[in-house]
Protein backbone atom coordinates (compact mmCIF):
# COMPACT_ATOMS: atom_id res chain seq x y z
CA UNK A 1 0.00 0.00 0.00
CA UNK A 2 1.33 3.56 -0.53
CA UNK A 3 2.19 5.80 1.70
CA UNK A 4 0.87 8.87 2.16
CA UNK A 5 2.90 11.59 1.45
CA UNK A 6 1.46 14.02 4.67
CA UNK A 7 0.87 12.15 7.63
CA UNK A 8 -2.78 13.80 8.69
CA UNK A 9 -1.05 15.29 12.14
CA UNK A 10 1.43 17.32 10.12
CA UNK A 11 -0.52 18.82 8.13
CA UNK A 12 0.16 22.79 8.09
CA UNK A 13 -2.09 24.97 10.26
CA UNK A 14 -2.22 28.43 11.40
CA UNK A 15 -1.47 29.08 15.33
CA UNK A 16 -4.34 30.32 17.29
CA UNK A 17 -4.10 32.82 20.47
CA UNK A 18 -6.10 30.80 23.33
CA UNK A 19 -6.25 32.97 25.99
CA UNK A 20 -7.13 31.89 29.64
CA UNK A 21 -8.59 34.62 31.97
CA UNK A 22 -10.35 34.30 35.56
CA UNK A 23 -10.05 36.44 38.49
CA UNK A 24 -7.16 36.10 40.58
CA UNK A 25 -6.55 33.14 42.46
CA UNK A 26 -8.94 31.24 40.53
CA UNK A 27 -6.45 28.95 39.44
CA UNK A 28 -5.48 30.15 35.80
CA UNK A 29 -1.40 30.41 36.89
CA UNK A 30 -1.36 26.49 37.65
CA UNK A 31 -3.62 25.99 34.77
CA UNK A 32 -1.58 28.00 32.27
CA UNK A 33 1.55 26.00 33.58
CA UNK A 34 0.51 22.72 32.97
CA UNK A 35 -0.82 23.49 29.86
CA UNK A 36 3.06 24.86 28.57
CA UNK A 37 4.65 22.08 30.29
CA UNK A 38 2.34 19.34 28.28
CA UNK A 39 2.21 21.06 24.66
CA UNK A 40 5.21 22.28 22.75
CA UNK A 41 3.22 23.98 20.16
CA UNK A 42 2.11 26.64 22.83
CA UNK A 43 4.05 29.19 24.02
CA UNK A 44 3.19 31.82 26.30
CA UNK A 45 2.64 35.55 25.33
CA UNK A 46 5.18 37.46 27.95
CA UNK A 47 3.27 40.76 29.09
CA UNK A 48 4.56 43.85 29.87
CA UNK A 49 4.03 45.65 33.60
CA UNK A 50 4.68 48.94 35.04
CA UNK A 51 4.36 46.80 38.45
CA UNK A 52 7.41 45.57 40.58
CA UNK A 53 8.19 41.92 40.39
CA UNK A 54 6.98 39.53 43.28
CA UNK A 55 9.37 37.56 44.87
CA UNK A 56 10.45 34.43 42.44
CA UNK A 57 8.86 36.43 39.31
CA UNK A 58 11.62 36.39 36.88
CA UNK A 59 12.35 39.62 34.30
CA UNK A 60 11.72 38.24 30.90
CA UNK A 61 9.58 35.13 31.77
CA UNK A 62 6.98 35.94 34.19
CA UNK A 63 6.36 39.74 32.66
CA UNK A 64 8.87 42.04 31.08
CA UNK A 65 9.10 44.30 34.10
CA UNK A 66 9.48 48.00 32.41
CA UNK A 67 9.40 51.60 34.01
CA UNK A 68 6.23 54.31 33.31
CA UNK A 69 8.61 56.08 30.56
CA UNK A 70 9.47 52.69 29.03
CA UNK A 71 5.98 52.34 28.86
CA UNK A 72 4.84 54.99 28.00
CA UNK A 73 7.41 55.11 24.95
CA UNK A 74 6.51 51.34 23.74
CA UNK A 75 2.67 52.95 23.55
CA UNK A 76 3.75 55.81 21.71
CA UNK A 77 5.61 53.40 19.52
CA UNK A 78 2.54 51.32 18.87
CA UNK A 79 4.39 48.08 20.04
CA UNK A 80 0.85 46.39 22.16
CA UNK A 81 -2.07 44.51 20.71
CA UNK A 82 -3.49 45.76 23.91
CA UNK A 83 -3.00 47.75 27.12
CA UNK A 84 -4.86 48.34 30.42
CA UNK A 85 -4.89 49.61 33.91
CA UNK A 86 -4.98 47.06 36.87
CA UNK A 87 -4.50 47.96 40.32
CA UNK A 88 -2.72 51.25 39.65
CA UNK A 89 -0.03 49.47 37.06
CA UNK A 90 -0.31 48.95 33.22
CA UNK A 91 0.35 46.00 31.55
CA UNK A 92 0.44 44.91 27.91
CA UNK A 93 0.61 42.82 25.20
CA UNK A 94 3.78 42.95 23.49
CA UNK A 95 2.78 42.59 19.21
CA UNK A 96 6.75 41.22 18.76
CA UNK A 97 7.22 38.47 17.56
CA UNK A 98 3.58 36.78 17.65
CA UNK A 99 2.04 37.89 14.36
CA UNK A 100 4.44 36.01 12.00
CA UNK A 101 4.79 32.88 14.62
CA UNK A 102 1.07 32.36 14.11
CA UNK A 103 1.58 32.05 10.37
CA UNK A 104 3.66 29.31 10.97
CA UNK A 105 1.56 27.01 13.21
CA UNK A 106 2.49 28.17 16.88
CA UNK A 107 0.18 28.68 19.26
CA UNK A 108 0.19 31.54 21.89
CA UNK A 109 -1.13 31.23 25.71
CA UNK A 110 -2.22 34.88 26.67
CA UNK A 111 -3.45 35.10 30.66
CA UNK A 112 -4.68 37.67 30.39
CA UNK A 113 -7.79 40.16 32.12
CA UNK A 114 -11.31 40.60 29.69
CA UNK A 115 -10.44 43.99 28.95
CA UNK A 116 -7.45 42.59 27.28
CA UNK A 117 -9.36 39.80 26.01
CA UNK A 118 -12.28 42.62 24.57
CA UNK A 119 -8.78 44.11 22.96
CA UNK A 120 -7.49 41.19 21.36
CA UNK A 121 -10.68 39.80 19.84
CA UNK A 122 -11.66 42.97 18.24
CA UNK A 123 -8.27 42.88 16.45
CA UNK A 124 -7.73 39.42 15.64
CA UNK A 125 -11.38 37.09 16.06
CA UNK A 126 -10.13 34.85 13.36
CA UNK A 127 -7.52 33.60 15.63
CA UNK A 128 -8.93 34.03 19.16
CA UNK A 129 -9.63 31.33 21.41
CA UNK A 130 -11.02 33.04 24.77
CA UNK A 131 -11.76 30.50 27.48
CA UNK A 132 -12.80 31.70 31.15
CA UNK A 133 -12.00 29.96 34.30
CA UNK A 134 -14.11 30.26 37.20
CA UNK A 135 -13.74 29.22 40.59
CA UNK A 136 -15.88 26.93 42.59
CA UNK A 137 -17.22 29.37 45.21
CA UNK A 138 -16.44 32.43 46.47
CA UNK A 139 -15.01 31.50 49.77
CA UNK A 140 -12.74 29.02 48.04
CA UNK A 141 -10.90 32.24 45.84
CA UNK A 142 -10.77 34.28 49.08
CA UNK A 143 -8.90 31.16 50.71
CA UNK A 144 -6.75 30.54 47.48
CA UNK A 145 -5.57 34.31 47.52
CA UNK A 146 -4.92 34.40 51.27
CA UNK A 147 -2.88 31.18 50.91
CA UNK A 148 -0.59 32.92 48.99
CA UNK A 149 0.93 34.64 51.62
CA UNK A 150 2.41 37.28 48.97
CA UNK A 151 -0.03 40.71 49.36
CA UNK A 152 -1.07 42.40 52.62
CA UNK A 153 -4.79 42.59 53.29
CA UNK A 154 -5.94 45.89 51.55
CA UNK A 155 -4.29 44.57 48.48
CA UNK A 156 -6.56 41.20 49.41
CA UNK A 157 -9.90 42.84 49.75
CA UNK A 158 -9.04 44.94 46.00
CA UNK A 159 -8.31 41.75 44.66
CA UNK A 160 -11.69 40.23 46.04
CA UNK A 161 -14.08 43.32 44.98
CA UNK A 162 -11.76 43.15 41.05
CA UNK A 163 -11.97 39.39 41.49
CA UNK A 164 -16.50 39.98 41.51
CA UNK A 165 -16.56 42.57 38.98
CA UNK A 166 -14.14 40.11 36.43
CA UNK A 167 -16.54 37.19 37.01
CA UNK A 168 -19.40 39.53 35.47
CA UNK A 169 -17.93 39.30 32.01
CA UNK A 170 -17.99 35.63 32.28
CA UNK A 171 -20.50 35.84 29.08
CA UNK A 172 -18.12 37.62 27.00
CA UNK A 173 -15.71 34.15 26.93
CA UNK A 174 -16.13 31.31 24.57
CA UNK A 175 -15.61 28.71 26.61
CA UNK A 176 -16.40 28.53 30.67
CA UNK A 177 -14.56 26.14 32.82
CA UNK A 178 -14.89 25.93 36.71
CA UNK A 179 -12.08 24.91 38.43
CA UNK A 180 -13.25 22.60 41.19
CA UNK A 181 -9.42 20.49 40.53
CA UNK A 182 -6.84 21.40 38.96
CA UNK A 183 -5.96 18.42 37.32
CA UNK A 184 -9.94 18.18 35.58
CA UNK A 185 -9.94 21.75 34.23
CA UNK A 186 -6.59 21.16 32.88
CA UNK A 187 -7.95 18.31 31.00
CA UNK A 188 -11.04 20.27 30.18
CA UNK A 189 -8.87 23.05 28.81
CA UNK A 190 -6.91 20.46 26.64
CA UNK A 191 -9.68 19.38 25.05
CA UNK A 192 -10.86 22.77 24.03
CA UNK A 193 -7.33 23.61 22.67
CA UNK A 194 -7.58 20.50 20.89
CA UNK A 195 -11.07 20.90 19.14
CA UNK A 196 -9.88 24.42 18.07
CA UNK A 197 -6.87 23.24 16.35
CA UNK A 198 -8.94 20.64 14.30
CA UNK A 199 -11.14 24.03 12.94
CA UNK A 200 -11.25 23.79 9.41
CA UNK A 201 -10.33 27.61 8.40
CA UNK A 202 -6.95 26.42 10.40
CA UNK A 203 -5.83 23.58 9.03
CA UNK A 204 -4.19 25.72 6.46
CA UNK A 205 -2.86 22.12 4.63
CA UNK A 206 -5.79 20.25 4.16
CA UNK A 207 -6.54 22.27 0.54
CA UNK A 208 -3.32 20.39 -1.13
CA UNK A 209 -3.86 17.06 1.14
CA UNK A 210 -8.04 17.34 -0.27
CA UNK A 211 -6.54 17.79 -3.81
CA UNK A 212 -4.43 15.05 -3.32
CA UNK A 213 -6.77 13.11 -2.00
CA UNK A 214 -9.37 13.82 -4.70
CA UNK A 215 -6.71 13.42 -7.79
P1 LIG B 1 -0.83 40.06 38.38
O1 LIG B 1 -0.32 41.39 38.84
O2 LIG B 1 -1.55 39.31 39.46
O3 LIG B 1 0.25 39.24 37.71
O4 LIG B 1 -1.90 40.33 37.22
C1 LIG B 1 -2.96 41.18 37.48
C2 LIG B 1 -3.95 41.14 36.35
O5 LIG B 1 -3.38 41.70 35.15
C3 LIG B 1 -4.40 39.74 35.98
O6 LIG B 1 -5.82 39.73 35.95
C4 LIG B 1 -3.84 39.52 34.60
O7 LIG B 1 -4.69 38.71 33.83
C5 LIG B 1 -3.78 40.94 34.05
N1 LIG B 1 -2.80 41.03 32.97
C6 LIG B 1 -1.57 40.46 32.89
N2 LIG B 1 -0.96 40.75 31.73
C7 LIG B 1 -1.85 41.51 31.02
C8 LIG B 1 -1.80 42.10 29.70
O8 LIG B 1 -0.84 42.01 28.94
N3 LIG B 1 -2.89 42.81 29.34
C9 LIG B 1 -4.00 42.94 30.15
N4 LIG B 1 -5.01 43.65 29.67
N5 LIG B 1 -4.08 42.39 31.38
C10 LIG B 1 -3.02 41.68 31.81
Amino acid sequence: MAESPTPTDKLARRGLMFILSSPSGAGKTTISRMLLEAEDEIKLSVSVTTRPPRPGEIDGVHYYFVDDAEFDRMVEEDDFYEWAHVFGHRYGTPKGRIRNALKDGQDFLFDIDWQGTQQLYQKDQQDVVRVFILPPSIAELERRLRSRGTDAETVIEARMERARSEISHWDAYDYVVINEDAQACFAKVREILDAERMKRQRQTGLIPFVRELMS
